[in-house]
Parts: structure tokens; C-alpha cells; sequence
């Protein structure tokens, strides 16, 4: 039912630092001396898991760039004409209280090149997802691997993005400019295990590029999406599929209603862009309704707010079934403070599709942390990110093409 980690631990025999309740943090930086345009990685570990981290540089000026996550963020460093120290802050919010840790990162100016005309320096690209790891880069035609990372100009403005396959072909490019990216790569060239090619060219027609391993493999994919619906999305033994509405009412039959309650309208464009996620991935259609609208039919997804209410979670999602166990035909989302007063829309808009995804996902037995997934996704119990991973929207379309308790 609810959301995030930290359970009641019981009281050690002794004083210690770890495991007391207390929350704790710990930041680090790496590389901790860059010149403009590089990238510094912060990696953030706290315990329990905070309800928010919010980044900022002091001195805020000349302005570098956070994006990545809330426990790893990526810090693009700014131009500067001297060398100059940065302090990067982590303010953590915790149900309790808020904790701030800093990393000191020194940006120099850029080097003086020796004299003479030097050859104009091409731009660079870097990749924080995927990481290859055999399952996250596992692809097959049909599916988005989303690709994040950051490209940064050399001698002349960048231009374009381009995936290459590994005989070097173009599958698929884009526009971009200095900064950070996010693409959805859907080709994915020849079968199996390789290398592909992330570049980015200027206006010039220079480059930089970086590999990526992925795995081209429409067998081992729908084995991937097998197995996490054996894991989350079904219940006894042998498994059978626990799914939101049926093959009549479901999400492809008709749109998902979703219903808000007076004090969410506010914030309907979050919650359109949280749809948005599911419907890009996914397939799933949505239906807004205002609080004075009303759901037709029994199979709704209603959100209520309860910003005064400083409970344990953000966000808490229960999910219900009238006619058999494994029908969904009801959820209903409960935002409270730590939603309201998370540090910025990204983050709202991150909690309300992990919600939703609470209900027409990852099922949540009244176990707390069960609906959670440990791979990084939107789902991950302990780093989400707004990302589903290829075998995820596998494992939604074979979901949604069954019967509710069918066998898989
Ligand atoms: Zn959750």
C-alpha cells in the first residue's frame, strides 16, 4: 500500500551511527577538478530514503547544469575565465527532518593551447542510461530504449544526435543542442549482442562518439518481461496474471479514467504528463475527469489530496478488486505533504506515475515495498527514474493481452 523503505527498526544495545533512526547522509564528487562543459558525477547515499533531494551550486554564477537523478545527479560544469571553487549542495528532505551535505568541485579556465591555430576540438557525448547490465539494454523491434545522457559543444555549436549501428549504419538521429538529452531509440539494426555507436556531430560535420552495448533479441526480452511478470504482476502458484480491468474494460478497450479530487485540479498538467509516461510506453490511454465530472462505469483510478497530512510517504496508492483477486478494477491515490512540497515538478510528476504504476503494474499486497522493482525504473523502491526499461513494456503488452488470472 504505501510507498518507500524505512521501517521501524528496533532499539541496538548500543549507541551507533548506523541503523539508530537517525538519518544519514554521505556525498560524494568525482572528478573533483574539470574545465567547462565536463561532467562531475555526484552520487548521494542516505538512509532512509529521502522524500526529496533538491541540487544547487554556490556561487550560482557563472551557472552550471544539474540533471540525472536524486541520488545520482550529474553536474555539467560552467565555463569560467579563472579558476574558481564551487560548493554543490545536496539539501535532503527526510519524513523527519532535512539533512544538507556539500562536495567542493574546482572548474578551471581553458587551457592554453600552445600557440598557433589549433585543430578545432569536436564535440562530446556521455550516456546515464542505459548502463549495460544484460537486461536494461536487452531490445527487440516494438520497444523504446530510452536513452539519457549529455552532449557538449567543442569549437562549434552541436547539431545532431545520431545512433549507429555497429556495421555503421544510421538507425535513428535527432536534433540537439549543449546540454542534456533525453531520446527514445525504437531500431535497433541487426540481431544480437554489438556495439552500437552514440555520436554527436557539430554544425561542422565533427564528432564525438561513445559504444553502447545492447542485445538485439526478441527471445530473451520476452523472457526478461516474463519473468517480472511472474515477480510482480501475478499471484498464486502457479502464477496467474493480476491485471488492471479486463479485456472488455481494460485500458485498451476504453481510456482509464482517472478522477480528480477538488484539491488535485491544480495539478492536472502533472498528472497529464504522468499519463503521458504510461501512454508513451506503454500504449495505455487516460481520461482526465475534474472533481464535478463523474467516471462512467466501476473501473476508475481516483486521486485525492491530503496535503495537510505529514505522513511517512509522499504518496500512498491502494488498489481494489470486487470481482475476482485478479481483476483490478479500482485504485485510488492519496497525495500528502511530501508530495505538495517536493522540490519541483519533475519529482511530482515521477511520484504520480509511480502511483500509477502501483496500480496497472507492479502489484503491492498490502506488503509494503512488494510493488517495488530494483532496477532503476520508474518503479525502483529506492532511486526511481522516469524510465521503462524495454522488457517492461514487453511484459505490458503480454499483460494486457490476457485475461485477468490467466496463467502465464
Ligand atoms: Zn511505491
Amino acid at each position: 500500500m504505501g510507498c518507500g523503505g524505512g521501517g521501524k527498526s528496533p532499539i541496538p544495545p548500543t549507541p551507533s551511527n548506523d541503523g539508530s533512526g537517525q538519518p544519514s547522509a554521505t556525498l560524494t564528487a568525482n572528478p573533483t577538478r574539470v574545465r567547462g562543459g565536463d561532467v562531475v558525477t555526484l552520487s548521494l547515499s542516505a538512509n532512509p530514503t529521502p522524500i526529496s533531494v533538491s541540487w544547487e551550486q554556490v556561487p550560482p554564477q557563472p551557472r552550471g547544469t544539474f540533471t540525472g537523478d536524486r541520488l545520482q545527479a550529474i553536474w555539467t560544469a560552467p565555463s569560467v575565465s579563472s579558476t574558481t571553487e564551487f560548493s554543490l549542495i545536496a539539501n535532503i528532505v527526510f519524513p523527519a527532518t532535512t539533512l544538507s551535505r556539500s562536495v567542493t568541485v574546482t572548474v578551471e579556465p581553458p587551457g592554453n593551447g600552445g600557440g598557433g591555430n589549433p585543430p578545432p576540438s569536436p564535440p562530446a557525448v556521455s550516456i546515464s542510461y542505459p548502463t549495460p547490465d544484460g537486461r536494461t539494454n536487452v531490445v527487440a523491434e516494438g520497444v523504446k530504449l530510452t536513452l539519457l545522457g549529455n552532449v557538449r559543444a567543442g569549437s562549434y555549436p552541436v547539431s545532431k544526435l545520431q545512433v549507429l549501428d555497429a556495421d555503421g549504419f544510421l538507425v535513428q538521429e535527432w536534433t540537439v543542442s549543449d546540454g542534456g538529452f533525453r531520446v527514445d531509440l525504437e531500431r535497433f539494426g541487426t540481431l544480437g549482442a554489438k556495439a552500437i555507436r552514440i555520436r554527436v556531430l557539430d554544425s561542422q560535420g565533427n564528432y564525438g562518439e561513445i559504444p553502447l552495448e545492447v542485445i538485439n533479441n526478441p527471445g530473451l526480452l520476452d523472457q526478461l518481461a516474463k519473468d517480472f511478470l511472474r515477480r510482480y504482476c501475478a499471484a498464486g502458484e502457479p502464477p496467474r496474471l493480476v491485471r488492471f480491468g479486463d479485456l472488455s474494460d481494460g485500458p485498451y478497450a476504453r481510456p482509464v479514467q482517472v478522477w480528480l479530487h477538488r484539491g488535485v485540479e491544480p495539478y492536472i498538467s502533472l498528472v497529464q504528463e504522468a499519463c503521458t509516461f504510461w501512454t508513451r510506453y506503454s500504449g495505455i490511454e487516460f481520461r482526465i475527469l475534474r472533481a464535478d465530472e463523474r467516471p462512467t462505469g466501476d473501473v476508475y483510478i481516483v486521486i485525492e489530496d491530503k496535503f495537510d497530512v505529514d505522513a511517512t510517504y509522499a504518496a500512498e496508492t491502494i488498489r481494489g478488486s470486487s470481482s475476482s483477486p485478479f481483476k483490478i478494477d479500482f485504485g485510488s491515490i492519496t497525495l500528502y505533504r511530501g508530495w505538495w512540497s517536493a522540490s519541483d515538478d519533475e519529482r511530482k510528476i515521477l511520484i504520480l506515475a509511480h502511483e500509477l504504476g502501483h496500480i496497472v503494474m507492479t502489484r503491492d499486497d498490502n506488503n509494503i515495498g512488494s510493488g517495488h522493482t530494483d532496477d532503476g525504473s520508474v518503479m525502483d523502491g529506492i532511486s526511481p527514474r522516469l524510465v521503462l526499461h524495454p522488457y517492461h513494456q514487453t511484459a505490458m503488452r503480454i499483460l494486457y493481452s490476457h485475461q485477468p488470472g490467466d496463467s502465464l
